[in-house]
């Protein structure tokens, strides 16, 4: 009843003009104030949900909503979504994703989806969503979602995050929609002055589906310390960038000591087999390796040949090594938190459950069997794939 009442006075449109123009500036200046209040108060009060949805449907005293302010045709198949969410949405580092949570035909559906702007200071939120041919949810936000659409976010999580501090020398490369992360690092960069040298690799089919083309070119002819090259597999008679497929050829060209540099990757699974394997193959430091998968499926212990790939199952971190690192310094690279004191296998601080794999230890040379166990990452060395409790 209450909610309904409040509804009825918060619909605007039934006042006189002179009236509803007071009442809407008077609503701009609650609302803010209303939703700090109730991201504040945290609690689990129903009714007040209920009233604070009808005055605002981005209202809410526990769950991440966002208003979107706009919509974008990126390619004919790619949208970006700029997000004003509320006061629950914390901060986030370029790299980070939100899960977005729609209710399709009274099911509900949630998604990933990376930020493609930076945090930046109006609080503006942005997703970069393409199709996928049948996929229900980047389909329906395309065909469903308009300026004014509220929708429910979880708050930014991941570890596929720009490092602090910033590494000399990085290397980007994406495909497709994989570019989504990479942005976020990218303009996050540009625009805080950093003095970082940048290769920025993307590929895509054709000309038509380079995502954000017409700014990485103006980027690059802007910044001295930035490369971009583009990629893509059919091109046409203007285009003037590379074409192909990834290839080492086309990487030493684009960045000639690619193995010292830190490398972000991220883009479709085929695509990261082949950029993973190149790299292996040609002896870059594959600890210096970062990766965002948009596809859970996608396990680079499946085709490495001689690196050791380390999960860390809590955290959904993943750190490839193709040097003597012990998992302690596999975590450390990836930011995963080990506490740990001696550093040499004898007090124990940092022992931890490995769920499945062989490690070595470095100090006695003894392998471990394949199953679950107490190990120390101090002085762990996996040998293949391991999984850890982390
Ligand atoms: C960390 C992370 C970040 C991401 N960031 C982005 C991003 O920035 N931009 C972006 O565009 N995407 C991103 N993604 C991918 C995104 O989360 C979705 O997976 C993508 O939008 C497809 O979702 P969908 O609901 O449209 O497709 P789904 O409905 O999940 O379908 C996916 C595929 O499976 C097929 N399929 C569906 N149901 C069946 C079935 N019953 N039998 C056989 N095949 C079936 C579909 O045809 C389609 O090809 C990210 C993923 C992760 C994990």
């Amino acid at each position: 009843m209450l909610a309904a009442a409040v509804a009825q006075v918060a619909d605007l449109r039934r006042e006189p003009q002179p009236l509803r123009a007071l009442l809407e500036s008077a609503r701009r200046w609650a609302i803010p104030r209303v939703d700090r209040a109730s991201a504040a108060l945290r609690a689990d009060l129903p009714w007040l949900e209920r009233v604070l949805s009808a005055v605002d449907p981005v209202l809410s005293l526990n769950t991440v909503r966002a208003r979107v302010v706009e919509v974008r045709d990126e390619t004919a198949d790619v949208k970006s979504y700029v997000l004003a969410p509320n006061a629950h949405f914390g901060s986030f580092r370029p790299g980070a994703y939100v899960s977005v949570r729609v209710v399709i035909d009274g099911q509900v559906h949630t998604r990933s989806y990376s930020l493609s702007a930076p945090p930046s200071a109006d609080g503006l939120i942005t997703i970069t969503v393409k199709r996928v041919p049948g996929g229900r949810v980047s389909n329906w936000l395309a065909d469903t979602i308009a300026v004014g659409a509220v929708l429910e976010l979880s708050a930014a999580q991941g570890q596929f995050l720009l490092p602090e501090p910033t590494p000399a020398k990085m290397l980007m490369i994406s495909a497709g929609s994989g570019i989504t992360p990479l942005m976020s690092m990218l303009r996050w960069l540009v625009t805080s002055g950093a003095s970082s040298e940048i290769v920025f690799m993307h590929f895509a089919q054709s000309p038509a589906d380079v995502i954000f083309q017409r700014e990485l070119t103006e980027l690059a002819a802007r910044h001295p310390c930035l490369r971009v090259v583009l990629c893509v597999e059919r091109p046409d008679a203007e285009w003037s960038s590379a074409a192909g497929r990834f290839s080492l050829p086309l990487l030493e060209q684009a960045a000639p000591d690619f193995r010292v540099y830190d490398t972000f990757l991220c883009g479709p699974s085929g695509f990261m087999q082949a950029v993973m394997q190149t790299l292996e193959r040609a002896e870059a430091d594959l600890s210096k390796l970062r990766f965002e998968r948009f596809n859970s499926e996608f396990n680079a212990a499946d085709f490495l040949e001689q690196s050791q790939v380390v999960r860390f199952t809590r955290t959904g971190a993943e750190s490839i090594s193709n040097r003597a690192a012990t998992i302690l310094q596999q975590a450390e690279s990836l930011g995963v938190r080990i506490d740990s004191s001696c550093r040499a296998g004898h007090c124990g601080t940092c022992r931890c459950v490995k769920k499945r794999g062989v490690v070595v230890d470095v100090t006695t040379g003894r392998a471990s069997g394949a199953g679950e166990e107490f190990i120390y990452p101090c002085v762990s060395l996996a040998r293949g794939s391991v999984e850890l409790d982390l």
